[in-house]
């Protein structure tokens, strides 16, 4: 196979393994090798009987431009402080949230990538955007937080999304959250990550695909019909006047939580100050049952969002899926894709309305 220009210029850029995409001949799937990110086949094994900890002296994140982040891409500051350095009182800076890039991305950087075939396959050079959303604290995860500092990560994700949404090459801007080693976090300080791709994921582009077809056939959006029933039922966990979290009918995993905008919308990105309030509160509520509820589970959760590819999603609901890791997959999940429920999503969401707030 020849080699791509992406490839060149990113080994010249002293990327060892260069990202791919590659496209699956029966689903369509795109999946993404990164080779770079797991340096040896070792580390596989030994991650799971290390303990989850990492002391703040070996913290890459409690300084990340002297751990080789480079500059911010955006950084939000704690209140200004007066203090006594060397005898002077001085305005010091504190940061209280920073987006750096991935050091180890996902993608690499690049600009287009182009499209490419080996025998009956479809491949793609893995270019795309890879950054990292770090909060200031080394223990205090979301749930931890208060209602104004979980805001702040909700504006950090909507700023770096208007951010890269309109690169040209970029289809899908995809947000995450790993919390624990079991959900696949490999650093243990609270951040998330956003991921901007030249191609709709699997998972998503399955999601806008059900939400088309039912669309299609009742002229209505599918998520504004559950919605409508979830508000009133015993699914439910929590609604303000804008965000309704609650437990799905059909979850893919135990303890599932999903939080939907109570109201119509297709974008995540063009939610206001206001909504971003009440979406805190909502999320907040979500995780601070969750780790209450499940003494502090791993879990991950993401942002399902129209693409940014210049069509017409105006059938989408945006939404945060909540996967708490209950179970380790075994072949039957991994075989049909769904885990087996062991509690009914009703009883989970009885259980964690009687969670008490502090
Ligand atoms: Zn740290
Ligand atoms: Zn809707």
């Amino acid at each position: 196979m020849k080699i791509s220009d992406f490839k060149k210029k990113q080994l010249r850029d002293g990327f060892q393994n260069v990202s791919e995409l590659r496209q699956d001949l029966v689903s369509g799937d795109w999946m993404i090798v990164a080779t770079g990110r797991a340096k040896r086949p070792d580390l596989f094994i030994k991650r799971e009987k290390e303990k989850f900890e990492q002391p703040i002296s070996e913290c890459p994140f409690e300084d990340p431009q002297v751990t080789g982040h480079g500059e911010p891409l955006l950084i939000y500051y704690k209140n200004d402080k007066r203090r006594r350095l060397k005898g002077i009182k001085k305005l010091v800076r504190e940061w209280s949230l920073q987006v750096v890039k991935n050091k180890y991305p996902y993608l690499g950087p690049g600009d287009c990538s182009k499209v490419y075939k080996e025998g009956p396959y479809t491949l793609m050079d893995g270019a795309g955007f890879n950054e990292v959303i770090i909060t200031r604290d080394h223990k205090q995860h979301l749930a931890l937080m208060s209602l104004n500092k979980v805001e702040e990560v909700i504006k950090s994700y909507q700023e770096r999304y208007l951010a890269l949404m309109n690169h040209k090459c970029v289809n899908y801007v995809f947000i995450f959250h790993n919390h624990g080693l079991k959900a696949g976090a490999s650093i243990p300080h609270p951040h998330s990550q956003i991921i901007a791709l030249p191609v709709i994921p699997a998972d998503v582009r399955r999601s806008i695909r059900g939400a088309k077809e039912y669309h299609d056939r009742h002229r209505r959006c599918v998520h504004c019909k559950m919605l409508e029933w979830e508000k009133e039922e015993k699914r439910c966990v929590f609604q303000n006047e804008h965000f309704i979290v609650f437990t799905p009918f059909v979850p893919r995993v135990n303890f599932e939580l999903r939080i939907y905008p109570r109201e119509h919308q297709s974008n995540f990105e063009k939610i206001t100050e206001i909504e971003r309030k009440y979406l805190a509160e909502a999320l907040w509520q979500a995780l601070f049952r969750l780790c209450r509820g499940l003494k502090n589970p791993s879990y991950n959760f993401f942002i399902h969002t129209a693409p940014c590819d210049g069509k017409d999603y105006g059938y989408y609901h945006w939404h945060i899926e909540i996967l708490p890791k209950t179970a380790t997959w075994g072949g039957i999940e991994l075989g049909t894709g769904v885990e087996v429920l062991l509690v009914k999503p009703e009883d989970v969401a009885k259980y964690l309305r009687k969670i008490k707030i502090k």
